[in-house]
């Protein structure tokens, strides 16, 4: 059968594909340099896997306390070798990438200290960590200030207003790299790393720390190799390669580790406690996976820029800018084009296919979400998956996909309900 016919099988229109088939056409270049970074990436896993010896034995499950469990000592060194970090905290008991970013917080903030987040608003399930929404348990609860500088109207940081916003008691500043259900840009490693060097200027032992959601593997560089005490990110993202089924990491100074560590198990046991369960085989193999899964997320990422762009959508980043992370948002202005391109990515899915995605409530958030994965792993944000809060102005977040086949197929899947739902013409 001709590779149209298989498409055509899935339900996908010649109409459609012919359409994307220009687009892809028109992107070798751009494609080219993602997998040269894919490559450069690829190199300094493998190197810092040889270089911490990893080995069979580091697969084994640990249970109970998990004392000298090597497999997760190990695979820590390994974090910190490719994130050129002091240590690392690498964890199944760091459920998801907002508990590891609210344990490396409340793990290195005290009563009257203050947290600066000189980037805008950080991501929606932070606000409750925080506090910035009334929240049982937040940061606010236990006596830390929160302090915003927003960006300017086109987007990049507000230096006058940051230098006024650091006083004596600035303990911490945080920086999310990714744009998260917002419409800014994503910061580049090396715009992080100009903010890092400003901050760092007027207060030299603020700890600055980079929400790196869906950033790792992006670029070669990593906000750690231009000055951040700490990187936090979740394993069900970039790093854990689709492969791994649950898990954060927090990446960074010792200290700023250890403070962490004594928080998310308890002082006095640190990082010496936490079996790992069987689950290392899966998060060295995940990370392995990592850097060419990120190329295929990418890749996806930028065909559906130029499918919507053409189309006369708005979208972030646009069809022919640089990358910084493995986000792409498309504004439809209203809740259908959000809704038929959810129902698309996830007809397009190896699991679930044939269920169709609803609006709902989800913890965390103030408006309800539109969520699309048909994921191996539950909410697994590396895997092809879309959604988007019904509000204005009616953006659809879309990332992942193992396989650039996958998110193609998924990208195309999404124009196909548009098509048919009348809210495009091509
Ligand atoms: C996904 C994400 C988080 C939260 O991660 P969860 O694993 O969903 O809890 C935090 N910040 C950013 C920028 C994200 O993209």
């Amino acid at each position: 059968m001709e590779i149209n016919a298989m498409y055509e099988n899935l339900g996908i229109s010649k109409k459609v594909l012919d359409f994307g088939k220009k687009i892809e056409d028109s992107l070798k270049d751009r494609f080219q340099e993602i997998d040269e970074n894919a490559e450069y990436n690829q190199m300094k896993v493998i190197k810092a896997m040889q270089d911490n010896r990893v080995s069979d034995i580091h697969f084994a499950a640990t249970t109970g306390y998990g004392y000298n469990d090597l497999g997760r000592d190990t695979l820590e060194d390994v974090y910190a070798s490719v994130f050129h970090t002091e240590s690392a905290l690498v964890r199944p008991n760091l459920i998801s990438g907002t508990h590891a970013l609210s344990i490396a917080l409340s793990g290195n903030l005290r009563p009257g200290d203050e947290l600066l987040s000189p980037a805008g608003k950080p991501y929606d399930t932070l606000e409750e960590v925080i506090g910035i929404r009334e929240s049982t348990g937040s940061l606010k609860e236990y006596g830390v200030i929160y302090r915003q500088v927003d960006l300017l109207p086109n987007g990049t940081f507000d230096y006058e207003s940051i230098k006024k916003a650091i006083n004596e008691r600035t303990k911490l500043v945080t920086i999310q790299r990714s744009k998260g259900y917002d419409t800014r840009p994503t910061f580049s490693v090396s715009q992080i790393g100009e903010l890092i060097a400003f901050v760092k200027e007027i207060k030299p032992d603020v700890i600055c720390m980079v929400d790196n959601c869906y950033g790792e593997f992006v670029e070669r560089m990593e906000p750690s190799d231009v000055g951040a005490d700490m990187i936090v990110g979740s394993l069900i993202k970039n790093p854990g390669g689709g492969l791994a089924p649950i898990g954060g990491y927090i990446a960074g100074k010792t200290e700023c580790i250890d403070k962490a560590s004594y928080r998310l198990t308890a002082p006095g046991l640190g990082k010496e406690v936490g079996a790992s369960l069987g689950l290392n085989q899966a998060f060295y193999q995940g990370l392995f996976l990592s850097p060419t899964v990120v190329a295929g997320a990418l890749k996806g990422a930028v065909f559906a820029a130029n499918v919507y762009e053409k189309l006369g959508f708005q979208v972030v980043p646009n069809g022919s800018e640089s990358r910084h992370d493995i986000i792409q948002a498309v504004t439809f202005g209203n809740p259908e084009g959000v809704i038929a391109f959810c129902q698309g990515i996830q007809a397009a899915a190896p699991v679930d296919s044939f269920v169709s995605p609803e609006p709902w409530d989800m913890p965390g958030y103030d408006a309800p979400v539109i969520m699309a994965a048909g994921a191996f792993v539950q909410g697994s944000s590396i895997e092809l998956s879309a959604d988007g809060p019904i509000k204005p102005p009616y953006a659809v977040y879309f990332q992942g996909g193992l396989t650039w086949y996958h998110a193609k197929l998924g990208i195309l899947m999404s124009l196909q309900k548009l098509l048919d739902a009348g809210l495009v013409q091509i």
